[in-house]
């Protein structure tokens, strides 16, 4: 027992440097994007600045996410109204959808029991299954979103179901592994941000897919009366 408390302590004290780290990171990003627009505004090549400015977005959201899975924040859980949650979602996402041809469907359960849950974090779940789902498409494909009551009546279930290129069965077992990516520029972060997020709600993930054919993830939110704590 004394051998794997202080294992765990050695892991808490990593996360602890590697939560300082990319907190540390994040200040200096800001101001180099802030100068960096001083810069173009000042008559510097806009295209060069444009380059610099999506790099140290990127560079901005792997340090946010590398920051939460180091250091998870406890979800702030209110009763929400999911559907409020999706809309919002989806919202994000018109622009691009329409840009791209994609056909974002959406059939959602319209009386949803409130659900206890953090609202951010469940929107950041959200928006890294959208991303995945669109970015899996071929020009001109679909996405449907759909939520249900589980067949036990235990959970709320989102489905994120897209027609996508999908994953064989030996990536399928890699899926959620720290920096597992197949995209030239991806971080491998999205999916285990997802796990961690639902793990900390007490739900689920649970992701499902054909080869050539599509991919259908499913988020399990387990359903919890007023007084009950996960
Ligand atoms: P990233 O998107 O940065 O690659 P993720 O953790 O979000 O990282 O996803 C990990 C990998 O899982 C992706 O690179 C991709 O290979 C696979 N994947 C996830 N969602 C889908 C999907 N809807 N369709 C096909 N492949 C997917
Ligand atoms: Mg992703």
């Amino acid at each position: 027992i004394e051998e794997v408390l202080y294992r765990s302590e050695k892991l808490a004290l990593v996360g602890q440097l590697a939560a300082g780290v990319a907190h540390e990171i994040r200040n200096p990003l800001t101001s180099l994007s802030g100068f960096i627009q001083l810069l173009k505004e000042e008559g510097a090549n806009p295209m060069y600045c444009d380059v610099m400015l999506r790099e140290l977005e990127r560079l901005n959201s792997i340090t946010k996410e590398f920051l939460f899975l180091a250091k998870p924040a406890q979800p702030n859980r209110t009763y929400c109204d999911l559907n409020t949650i999706l809309f919002d979602v989806i919202l994000l996402f018109q622009t691009q959808t329409m840009l791209q041809q994609i056909e974002l469907n959406v059939d959602a359960i319209r009386d949803v029991p409130l659900l206890f849950c953090d609202e951010n974090q469940i929107k950041q779940v959200l928006i890294n299954l959208l991303n995945n789902a669109i970015e899996a498409l071929p020009s001109g494909g679909k996405v449907t979103m759909s939520t249900f009551f589980s067949s036990d009546d235990t959970h709320f279930v989102v489905r994120i179901k897209d027609n996508g290129i999908g994953i064989s069965k030996d990536r399928l077992k890699r899926i959620g592994e720290p920096f597992y990516t197949t995209k030239e520029k991806g971080t491998g972060l999205g999916l285990m941000t997802c796990f961690k997020i639902m793990e900390l709600h007490g739900g689920t993930l649970d992701i499902k897919s054909d080869q050539d054919h599509g991919t259908v993830v499913d988020i399990l939110l387990p359903m919890v009366k007023p007084s009950k704590e996960i």
